[in-house]
C-alpha cells in the first residue's frame, strides 16, 4: 500500500523508493513503506500551502477544531491496542510502555482540544473613544513537523495537536525507523473529518525529506525534535527564510540524591530514571549525583538491583526493558562506554551485549554503570542515549550543609544541556532551593519522569528553543520551568528483579 499522504490521498513516492521496517528486538519484518524525496516534499508543501491559503481550516471556528481533536482522541481510544502494537514493533519497547504512551497521546489531543480557542485575544483600552484596538492570535501557516524514533506518536502528537488547534496546516516527517503510528494518524485525521491538504505525511530520511522541508520557501514554521547536531543544522536551514522555529533537543539529565533522602525510593527511581526504555529517553536520568557520605552503600545496592534487570522483546511479559533502536545506535552507546572507561571511569556493571538466542538477533545492550565519573568526561557531557548510568559524587566530608548544596547545584548545571533533572531530599526547603537553581526546563522533586500534558515541556540552554511560538512580550525574554514536587514518594518497582 502507498504510504505517503498528500492532499487527502495515499500515494507512492515519486522516485519509487521503499524501506523495510524491522523490529529492533529480533529483526523481524514489520512492513515495507514508500520513502520520498525532495519532489514529494514539494508536492506535500504545495498541498499544505493551498489548504492554508485558500482552504477552510484556518478560519474554521475554534469549537469545531476542538471537536475534531477530541474525535482523534476518541479514535485513538478505539484503536489503542493496534496503535500500541505498532509502536512496540517499530521501537522494540515493551507493550506496557506503548500502552502508557498511547494514553499520554490521548491526553495531549484532549488538552489541546481544550486550548483551541482559549485566549482568543483581548481588547486593548487605548483611552480613545474613537479607536477599537484588539490583540488577536492567528495561525502561522504551513508547518514542517519532524520527529525522532524514541516516542514516535507522542512526539508527533505534541506537534500535530497544537498545530491543528491553532488552524495551521502541516507536513509531517517521522523518523525513517518508526513510521507505523504516523500512518495510523493520517487515517484517523481523515476519519475525524480534517479537510484534504491540511495534514500531509512524507516518509523518508533526514537528508532526502527532512532537510528539504526545513529549507522550503513555502514553509513558515519548523518544529523539530531530535539530537543537538541535527537541531543546529535545522536552525541554519530555517534561517535562510527566517522561519519560526521550535527545537526540542537532547538532554544529559542529573539525578541528585542527598544523604537525607528517602533512599529506598530514590534508589528505586534512580533505576527507572536511566533504564526506562533502555535509556532512550530525552529526559533520562543518566547522570547520578550522589552525596559522598552515602555513595558506597547506595551504589552497591543500585548495582545489585541493576544486575537483575531483565531484557526482552516487546511482548515478553517478564522483560523489564528492551532493545536499542538499531545496530548503529548500539555501536554509538558502546563507543561512549569505551570512551568513559578510557577517560578513567570505573565500569561496575554491564558494558557489553547480552548473549543467547533471545538476544542475538536484536540490538540489546546490558544495563551499564560507570562510577568515579567527572563532568569533563564525554560520557557525562554527551548523550549516549542508552542504558548507561554515570555516577559523580558531591559534598566532600566536612563540608557545611550550604557547601554540599552548592556543590550539587554546580555539578548538575555543569552541562551544555538543560532539559530536565531531579532532586531527592526530605528537606523541603533544600528541595525548593535546589529546584530553583537548576537551569532546566523540568525539575522533579522526589520523583523522576512523570509527565502531564498541561505543563510546558522544553529545554534551557542547548536543549531547545521555544515553547510559546508567536507570542510577543515577556515570553520572548523568559524561560518557563515546570517544578513537580511529589510530597509522598513511594517505591514503584519498575525494576525490582523480583519478577517470576
Ligand atoms: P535525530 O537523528 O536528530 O533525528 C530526528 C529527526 O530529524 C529524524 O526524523 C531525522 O530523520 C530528522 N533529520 C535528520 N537529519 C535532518 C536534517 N538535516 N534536516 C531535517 N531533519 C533531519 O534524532 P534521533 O536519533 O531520531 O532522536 C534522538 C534524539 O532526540 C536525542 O538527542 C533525544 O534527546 C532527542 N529527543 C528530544 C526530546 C525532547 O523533548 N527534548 C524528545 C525526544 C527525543 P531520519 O532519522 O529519519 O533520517
Amino acid at each position: 500500500m502507498p504510504e505517503l499522504y498528500v492532499d487527502g490521498a495515499w500515494r507512492d513516492a515519486l522516485g519509487g523508493g521503499t524501506r523495510e521496517i524491522t523490529c529492533p528486538a529480533d529483526g523481524s519484518p514489520v512492513r515495507t513503506v514508500s520513502e520520498g524525496g525532495p519532489g514529494d516534499v514539494d508536492l506535500a508543501v504545495a498541498a499544505a500551502r493551498a489548504a492554508f491559503d485558500t482552504g477552510p481550516w484556518p478560519s474554521t471556528p475554534a469549537p469545531e477544531r476542538a471537536a475534531l481533536l477530541h474525535r482523534v482522541a476518541d479514535l485513538l481510544e478505539r484503536d489503542a491496542a493496534e496503535v500500541a502494537r505498532r509502536e512496540s514493533l517499530d521501537t522494540g519497547k515493551r507493550l506496557v510502555e506503548s500502552d502508557y504512551d498511547v494514553a499520554d497521546v490521548v491526553s495531549v489531543f484532549r488538552h489541546f482540544a481544550g486550548l483551541a480557542g482559549a485566549e482568543a485575544g483581548r481588547v486593548v483600552d487605548t483611552g480613545r473613544p474613537d479607536v477599537v484596538s484588539r490583540v488577536v492570535h492567528e495561525p502561522v501557516g504551513v508547518c514542517a513537523l519532524i520527529t525522532p524514533w524514541n516516542y514516535p506518536l507522542l512526539q508527533t502528537a505534541w506537534k500535530v495537536a497544537p498545530c491543528l488547534a491553532t488552524g495551521n496546516t502541516f507536513v509531517l516527517k517521522p523518523s525513517e525507523l518508526t513510521p507505523s503510528t504516523a500512518l495510523w494518524l493520517m487515517d484517523a485525521l481523515t476519519e475525524a473529518g480534517l479537510p484534504a491538504g491540511v495534514a500531509n505525511l512524507v516518509l523518508g530520511d533526514g537528508a532526502e525529506v527532512g532537510a528539504p522541508m526545513t529549507e522550503h520557501a513555502d514553509v513558515d514554521l519548523v518544529s523539530f525534535t531530535g539530537g543537538l547536531s541535527t537541531g543546529k543544522r535545522v536552525m541554519v536551514a530555517a534561517a535562510a527564510t527566517v522561519k519560526k522555529i521550535a527545537l526540542e533537543l537532547g538532554g544529559k539529565n542529573p539525578n541528585i540524591v542527598f544523604a537525607d533522602a528517602d533512599l529506598e525510593v530514590a534508589l528505586d527511581m534512580a533505576l527507572t530514571a536511566v533504564f526506562l526504555h533502555s535509556g532512550q529517553v530525552c529526559s533520562a536520568g543518566a547522570r547520578l549525583l550522589v552525596e559522598e557520605s552515602i555513595h558506597d552503600d547506595f551504589v552497591e545496592q543500585l548495582v545489585e538491583r541493576a544486575a537483575l534487570i531483565r531484557l526482552g522483546g516487546p511482548f515478553d511479559d517478564d522483560a523489564e526493558t528492551g532493545a536499542l533502536i538499531s545496530a548503529a545506535h548500539r555501536d554509538k552507546v558502546e563507543a561512549y562506554v569505551a570512551a568513559g572507561v578510557a577517560e578513567g571511569a570505573k565500569l561496575l556493571l554491564g558494558g557489553e551485549r547480552p548473549t543467547g538466542p533471545a538476544y542475538d538477533a536484536g540490538y540489546f545492550y546490558l544495563p551499564t554503570v560507570l562510577d568515579g565519573c567527572t563532568s569533563e568526561m564525554s560520557v557525562v557531557q554527551e548523550e549516549s542515549f542508552g542504558p548507561v548510568l554515570t555516577i559523580e559524587t558531591f559534598g566532600a566530608t566536612g563540608a557545611s550543609s550550604d557547601e554540599v548544596e552548592d556543590d550539587a547545584v554546580r555539578l548538575a548545571n555543569d552541562s551544555i544541556y538543560g532539559l530536565a533533572g531531579a532532586v531527592w531530599t526530605r528537606d523541603g526547603g533544600r528541595a525548593e532551593r535546589v529546584a530553583a537553581r537548576l537551569r532546566m526546563g523540568t525539575v522533579w522533586i522526589n520523583d523522576f519522569h512523570p509527565y502531564v500534558a498541561q505543563a510546558e515541556w522544553g529545554g534551557y540552554k542547548q536543549s531547545g528553543i521555544g515553547r510559546e511560538l508567536g507570542s510577543a512580550g515577556l515570553e520572548e525574554y523568559r524561560e518557563t520551568k515546570h517544578v513537580w514536587h511529589n510530597t509522598r514518594p513511594t517505591v514503584q518497582s519498575w525494576f525490582d528483579g523480583r519478577k517470576p
